[in-house]
């Protein structure tokens, strides 16, 4: 591990030419800032279109045949006002000429979404008077649209200097598959970001975005939610699997592997302490007892009862192969002596719910079968619950304090949450409720 650290800048850090000043002063105070990953130029104000939004829109026109002279005009005059404010020599009507070329005969969905990091990288660096690498030749994807770590890597390093001071960008989003553009799923930058940080073996990923790091609960339902200081790789992705949204989900894995920590940071309020993602093992004795709470709402749970279940050895298979077989992600299966209950979200669920239930009939003749929709489930996720005993007591207690009625728990194997059902209308003041116990 070195001193470098790797940052990457998201749309709304980047989406104007005072934003671009402001990354600019971030980046002349930080020498150790050896690679930028911006993104695309995101919202302005919330009435405002992403760049991206308006590429997969241009590409969607050109693929029916029609126009879509407007909204390119709209992308174009969205870098006129970054390069012409700013005074920055590129020739952007040339490039934006070929784009448009390109856009008209046929480019595949993945390159017209990719120009949009492509033509803020080339600003950015010109700005910065940084390298600027294309993406397409050090991010290098395989058959199955996974990253192909090995080449990548060997890429990154080979047009990286280590050891000269020269300061490189690469746009975010987009690498590349035997010569041809392939994105990563929206928001897909913060992976590009993670992994130039593994292939470096930086000290420090930097996130930088338009919120001061992950908060302790949703601020649409709290108000005013502490900010989280630090949070373990594991606690993130409980809390993002629920709903907590900062940073792409995949994001965590390229840099878990060498433990290189990620910072949350606020390109608008730099001084703010931001959320620091790290290790397991940097987790201290004296750090919160619950670290954050999300949830989501809408799932539908189906409880199979039958005597003497536990000795018919098949029963769990079958009973998965069914879902399995629609297609059907199983969220949990908390069980009792004679029943199980699978959850499962509405989305995945698909309309599917008769279907299902004939089929767990014919399958394991069960004595009953009983599903109830509208249910919620909440997360609440902490490192220190290992360790302290009654946190569950509390939990449980803020919500009949507050009349909420509990329809299932499940702590995770992990011991790091306690995942609790409840119905959809009773989401808001569950999480209120559990927030108000452990930090009022
Ligand atoms: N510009 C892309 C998007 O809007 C990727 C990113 O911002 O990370 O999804």
């Amino acid at each position: 591990m070195n001193d470098i650290v790797i940052s990457k800048f998201g749309g709304s850090s980047l989406a104007t030419s005072t934003q671009f000043e402001r990354v600019k002063e971030i980046a002349y105070n930080n020498p150790n800032m050896k690679v930028i990953v911006p993104s695309a130029p995101g919202k302005r104000d919330d009435k405002d279109h992403k760049i991206t939004d308006l590429l997969y829109m241009c590409y969607q026109l050109s693929s029916h045949g029609l126009k879509f002279d407007d909204i390119f005009q709209m992308i174009a005059e969205r870098f006129f006002e970054i390069r012409d404010k700013l005074f920055i020599d590129l020739d952007l009507e040339s490039i934006l000429t070929d784009i448009k070329v390109n856009i008209e005969n046929n480019a595949s969905r993945d390159y017209c979404a990719s120009r949009g990091e492509y033509l803020n990288g080339m600003l950015l660096a010109k700005y910065l008077g940084y390298e600027f690498i294309d993406a397409c030749d050090v991010i290098l994807f395989n058959e199955t649209n996974e990253i192909d770590e090995l080449n990548t890597n060997r890429e990154l390093l080979k047009h990286i200097k280590l050891d000269e001071d020269i300061k490189y960008i690469i746009p975010g989003f987009y690498g590349s598959f035997r010569s041809e553009i392939r994105t990563f799923s929206r928001g897909g930058s913060d992976i590009t970001g993670a992994i130039v940080a593994n292939a470096l073996d930086a000290k420090l990923y930097e996130n930088w975005t338009d919120v001061s790091g992950f908060l302790v609960a949703d601020p649409k339902i709290v108000d005013n939610p502490r900010e989280i200081d630090l949070i373990t790789y594991k606690e993130l992705r409980e809390l993002s699997y629920m709903g907590a949204k900062v940073l792409h989900e995949e994001a965590i894995f390229p840099v878990k592997k060498k433990g290189i920590p990620i910072h949350i940071k606020n390109t608008n309020k730099p001084e703010d302490k931001g959320t620091l993602i790290v290790p397991e093992t940097w987790g201290s004795s004296r750090d919160n007892l619950i670290t954050g709470i999300a949830g989501r709402k809408d799932f539908t749970v189906i409880t199979v009862e039958k005597t003497l279940m536990n000795s018919d050895k098949s029963f769990l298979r079958k009973l998965v192969s069914v879902f399995e077989t629609n297609d059907i992600t199983i969220e949990h299966m908390p069980s009792g002596i004679d029943s199980i209950s699978v959850i499962v979200s509405d989305e995945e669920l698909n309309g599917k719910l008769s279907k299902i239930k004939e089929e767990i009939r014919i399958y394991l003749n069960p004595d009953n079968i009983i599903s109830s929709s509208n249910m919620a489930l909440v997360a609440v996720v902490g490192r220190g619950m290992i360790r302290t005993k009654g946190i569950s007591a509390r939990v449980f207690s803020a919500l009949s304090d507050n009349g909420v009625n509990i329809r299932m728990i499940s702590q995770g194997s992990s011991e790091l949450n306690i995942i609790i059902g409840i119905e959809n209308s009773d989401f808001e003041t569950a999480i209120k409720s559990i927030y108000r116990a452990f930090y009022e």
